[in-house]
């Protein structure tokens, strides 16, 4: 069994290939290392059974021998983080919308099953509780920046489903929830990485808008063993699965809780969001996802806790150095 990874020296594509290089798959990881880099797989690189390709996904030439050489696809490779998105917006509307054209294009010319990570953010500013996969997608307006990369995440869902009824192409699509864990950097904006590393360094924990939004946070070891379950589950394919935790916690409670777990000398700092995006930056204030389909299809539920998580980061940042 050999499996693409797109987007395979990245946070979750490098905790992928790892998952599925100890089940005794092969894996080749393509990765432009934009946003991943190669320390993420850099231990990997010795084993037989792993290819790490620097290349971009627009490479159709490249990307063409690698599908025509593999049995499934991972289609992880993304513009990712709200900060990127925020200061980046060709590159994130671009990669997220011709990357994905490119490989369901390709996966359908020898016909290969791809999974294609989407992400809780296509919930917009629905203010449901907890979102479940057939609720509306509800965007702010095109003058509001980050609206744009949920709307390239709906047109590859979009995409993929219309492959899967049109020509029978094997997808599944995946809407990630906040995935946190080791090897996240906080340099795209995500909050986990950002507070350990405030905390482990007495700087003031940066907390946008009043705090008192919410999010859930999964393990990616987690999130791995729900990919892996799904890729190889029949009833999968054609659906839309929202994977993640369904613990809700407050960004102040998480500040407060990663001071006091990192025994930290830290002081909170709040922010608006109009100094920590632009002015007009709209938040999602909840986001709770419905992991029952996930759990009827795979018999999937998240079991690492958030002090797991934020042990797993504090660790693997203090034995790094990587913050
Ligand atoms: N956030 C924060 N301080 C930071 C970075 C993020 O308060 O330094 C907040 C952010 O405004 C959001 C939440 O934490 O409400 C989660 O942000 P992240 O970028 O990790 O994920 P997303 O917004 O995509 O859920």
């Amino acid at each position: 069994m050999k499996v693409l990874i797109t987007g395979g020296a990245g946070f979750i594509g490098s905790h992928l290939s790892e998952k599925f290089l100890n089940e005794g798959k092969k894996v080749v990881s393509v990765d432009d290392l934009s946003t991943g880099s190669y320390e993420n797989i850099s231990h990997l690189t010795n084993n037989k059974n792993f290819q790490f390709v620097y290349e971009t996904i627009f490479n159709e030439t490249v990307v063409d021998r690698i599908v025509s050489e593999c049995d499934m696809i991972v289609h992880l490779a993304a513009a990712v983080g709200v900060e990127l998105v925020m200061s980046n917006q060709v590159k994130v509307i671009e990669t997220n919308i011709h990357g994905t054209d490119t490989i369901l294009k390709i996966a359908n010319r020898y016909r290969k099953k791809i999974l294609i990570a989407s992400t809780s953010e296509v919930y917009g500013k629905n203010d449901k509780t907890p979102f479940s996969e057939t609720d509306d997608f509800l965007m702010g307006a095109t003058i509001n920046a980050r609206w744009s990369y949920a709307c390239t995440k709906a047109i590859d869902e979009f995409l993929a489903l219309a492959y899967h009824k049109e020509f029978n192409l094997p997808v599944i699509i995946v809407r990630l929830f906040n995935t946190v864990g080791p090897k996240q950097t906080g340099q795209y904006g995500m909050v986990i990485p950002r507070f350990v590393k405030q905390a482990l360094k007495s700087e003031n924990i940066t907390v946008y808008g009043d705090g008192n939004q919410t999010r859930c946070f999964c393990h990616v070891t987690d999130v791995c063993q729900a990919l892996s379950k799904l890729l190889y589950s029949p009833k999968a394919v054609g659906e839309i699965v929202n994977v993640g935790s369904n613990y809700e916690i407050t960004i102040r409670d998480l500040a407060l809780k990663i001071i006091k777990q990192t025994k930290s000398k830290s002081n909170i700092k709040m922010i608006s969001y109009e100094k920590a995006y632009q002015s007009g930056f709209e938040d999602m204030l909840k986001r709770v996802p419905d992991i029952s389909k996930v759990k009827k299809l795979v018999n999937f539920v998240p079991v690492k806790s958030l002090e797991e998580i934020i042990y797993d980061v504090k660790d693997y940042m203090l034995k790094t150095g990587r913050y």
